[in-house]
């Protein structure tokens, strides 16, 4: 299912900036298809992203919000296809993408 070259495809170029106060959060050339549904990155933006250890009915996940206003984006997961083994699942309706 998964093919690199068609998941380090991406399309236009670009900065996804969080929808509720604009603080830039995820580079669009860091966007691939995970197809999962959800918009995908491998890296955030460096003072962009804080990640929280999310400790619910047994499971350890990561959860992902804006660093400036809190705002939930979504979960970290590992992933073996992106360079560094990590996979940021956000939400269509937190991020925008900003040219
Ligand atoms: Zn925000």
């Amino acid at each position: 299912m998964y093919n690199k070259e068609i998941i380090f495809h991406h399309n236009d170029p670009g900065v996804y900036c969080c929808t509720s106060c604009g603080n830039t959060l995820f580079e669009a050339a860091k966007k691939f298809d995970a197809c999962c549904g959800f918009p995908s990155f491998w890296l955030h933006v460096e003072g962009g992203v804080k990640l929280r250890p999310l400790h619910t009915y047994g499971r350890s996940r990561t959860q992902l919000l804006c660093v400036r206003c809190g705002t939930h984006l979504g979960h970290l997961f590992q992933n073996k296809y992106t360079p560094n083994g990590l996979r940021y699942c956000v939400s269509k309706n937190a991020i925008v993408l900003e040219r």
